[in-house]
């Protein structure tokens, strides 16, 4: 404007006086006039610089933060492949089952110094976080197990999922209202328990995720299918921490079609040599 053009020849404090570099700029420029009639033209001209270069320099901010975007989302990939090359999923798993996971006749592993008994939170913490990376793809309002080894990898799913935890309890309480019961067949202390839940906590409005230790015949499994049927629920998945792929329930349950996620798959058990052989997961 007028008075900027003015006050940049004469070195003067325009209105707003908020603009002493643009000043002493106008005036550098001013200084290129031959006369004062061209006081205006040159002014106008830095004016004209001075946007051109604010737009480059947007320009370039916007350009240079992409790019460091683009390398940081590519370093972070390739480190990620690097940790996944060199660190298998779940090899911590696979590696404490082989140091303190004891094999039993009859097909039975005992991993009762860090799943089952005493807890190993830490590792808890990092099987939990996979299986909610494998189910990341679904939308789930409620985690379920049976009591009492699922509870503590179902809790911690929860937890990360930010959802409510919900068991299937092996004693019936006289106090339970609106209950749903289902037999399920023990693999380890061979007998029948009834197990339920209250209608109450299991709806049909519920997308439910399935976490246990085990998965060996699919006992506890089939009976909770058979639970969240009877509530009218969706089961959305299910997720295990130790899948024994010689017994039957991996395969009858991923013929039904949902989507099941072991954490580690023992295809193979020697309780006399004590070996255990692994299947290879990517
Ligand atoms: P399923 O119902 O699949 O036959 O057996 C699963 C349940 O049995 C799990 O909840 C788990 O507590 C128990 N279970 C099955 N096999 C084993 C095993 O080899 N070791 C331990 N500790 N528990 C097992």
């Amino acid at each position: 404007c007028g008075e900027f053009i003015v006050s940049a020849h004469k070195l003067d404090v325009g209105h707003p006086p908020g603009a002493p570099f643009f000043m002493l700029l106008g005036h550098f420029f001013s200084l290129f006039a031959s006369d004062t009639a061209h006081v205006a033209m040159c002014v106008n001209a830095l004016s004209a610089l001075a946007s051109a270069f604010t737009i480059l320099f947007l320009f370039l901010t916007m350009f240079v933060s992409v790019c460091c975007q683009c390398v940081m989302t590519s370093v972070k990939n390739r480190l990620y492949l690097y940790i996944v090359i060199n660190n298998p999923p779940m090899k911590e798993l696979k590696d404490r089952i082989l140091s303190d996971g004891r094999c039993f006749p009859g097909g039975i592993l005992k991993v009762d110094n860090f799943i089952n008994h005493q807890m190993d939170p830490a590792l808890m913490r990092e099987m939990s976080l996979e299986l909610v990376r494998r189910f990341s793809g679904h939308k789930i309002n409620k985690v379920i197990t049976v009591e009492a080894s699922g509870i503590a990898p179902a809790i911690m799913v929860g937890f990360y999922l930010n959802v409510p935890v919900l068991f299937a309890k092996k004693k019936t309480p006289s106090t339970m209202e609106n209950m749903l019961t289902t037999e399920i067949y023990s693999f380890t202390k061979e007998r029948t328990y009834t197990v339920c839940v209250s209608g109450d906590y299991l709806t049909k409005d519920d997308h439910v995720l399935f976490i246990d230790d085990f998965l060996a015949n699919g006992n506890a499994a089939l009976g909770i299918i058979d639970l969240i049927n009877k509530a009218g629920a969706t089961l959305e998945g299910m997720g295990f921490l130790i899948e024994k792929g010689f017994q039957m329930g991996g395969r009858s349950i991923r013929r039904m079609g949902y989507q099941l996620e072991s954490l580690s798959i023992i295809d193979a058990m020697d309780a006399e040599s004590g070996t255990i052989t692994f299947r290879e997961q990517n």
